[in-house]
């Protein structure tokens, strides 16, 4: 049905439960029911699922889970860690990407993957990504410039859909910017094209909103998946993230780097910085530079670490 303009689809995930005991009462059969469509959603929505006995396991494990998530926030279960963003040829860090972790009292450390698309699904991301936002810019705004006078480092945060379009981004940047005295310039915010696609309508306006704050925006995992240059022409990008995929074996097969020199040239007509991701060996080190890349991530430098750590790899690299 379309509704304010717009073409809305509605789909529906169905659950099927039959008697089977003579025993069994109206709520045996509706939590039989229930059970199977929420089988029928993990299964990939908009299907049909009769309850079978042993169906109730990965959906009572994934109630739990979901519990458990809705608390770890007031029981300051999730950190952060940050992986260094490095300038290739001097070793410098020039950058801090946060990624949240989260200690879970019985299952110990749960990586995003694992509970950011839940997260989403229970809309508790809206307050979990202003959580991340808020620890990350306080934790790097108490940082000066280095010994050696080089620049702060800038902190990028990654962002999920639900928190674009709808103005709560902008809420969340305008508070935290002011209540952690962060210079707007040192933070990056860090959004897939995934994320792109599945934000509200409000994106473009509220992206620029952002830009004018003197924040910057990153487009993340550039050259996974199906990337258009659609999002580089119309929004306020200024940081290309291109993804480890387009990295992982430029160093042993020679077509490949064809393709880096492409997007590093569509970067440069665009004035678009870069930053490889991924970068896990010296040798491919050594064929981005000769590419003209200048900055990059990855575990040759360091992995994601405690802030300390991930400071304290700022040496010259080695020759
Ligand atoms: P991402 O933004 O692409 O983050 C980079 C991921 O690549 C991290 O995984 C990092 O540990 C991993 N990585 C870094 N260097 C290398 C390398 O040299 N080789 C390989 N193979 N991997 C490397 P992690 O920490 O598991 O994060 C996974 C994803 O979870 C992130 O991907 C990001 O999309 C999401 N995520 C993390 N923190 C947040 C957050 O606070 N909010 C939201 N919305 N998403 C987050
Ligand atoms: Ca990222
Ligand atoms: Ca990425």
């Amino acid at each position: 049905f379309s509704t304010g303009g717009r073409e809305v689809l509605v789909r529906a995930s169905v659950g099927v439960a039959t008697r089977t005991d003579a025993d069994e009462s109206a709520e045996d059969l509706l939590r039989d029911a229930d059970t199977a469509m929420y089988a029928a959603k993990s299964l990939g929505k908009g299907r049909i699922q009769v309850f079978q006995s042993g169906m109730e396991q990965p959906v009572r494990r994934r109630l739990a889970m979901r519990t458990a998530l809705e608390a770890a926030l007031e029981r300051d279960e999730l950190f952060l860690e940050y992986q260094p963003i490095v300038d290739m040829a001097s070793g410098a860090v020039i950058g801090l990407e946060s990624l949240v972790r989260w200690n879970h009292p019985q299952l110990g450390r749960v990586m995003p993957a694992d509970f950011i698309p839940l997260a989403e699904e229970i809309g508790l991301i809206d307050q979990l990504g202003e959580w991340v936002l808020r620890t990350a810019c306080r934790d790097v705004a108490r940082m000066t410039p280095s010994g050696r006078g080089g620049d702060a480092p800038l902190v990028s945060v990654n962002v999920s859909a639900h928190q674009l379009g709808g103005g709560v981004l902008t809420r969340q940047v305008a508070a935290v910017l002011a209540e952690t005295g962060l210079d707007p310039s040192r933070l990056l915010l860090e959004l897939t094209e995934s994320t792109l696609a599945a934000a509200g309508q409000g994106v473009e306006l509220e992206l620029v909103g952002i830009d004018r704050m003197g924040v910057r925006i990153a487009l993340d995992d550039f050259g996974s998946g199906y990337s258009s240059l659609e999002y580089l022409g119309r929004l306020p990008i200024g940081v290309l993230k291109i993804d480890r995929s387009l990295v992982a074996r430029i160093d042993v097969e020679r077509q490949r780097q064809e393709v880096l020199r492409a997007v590093g040239n569509v970067a440069n007509q665009l004035g678009l910085t870069t930053v490889v991701e991924g970068v896990e060996r010296e040798e491919q080190r050594q064929v981005l530079l000769g590419l003209g890349f200048a900055k990059a991530q990855g575990y040759l430098f360091s992995p994601p670490a405690p802030l300390g750590d991930a400071l304290g790899i700022e040496q010259p690299a080695a020759a």
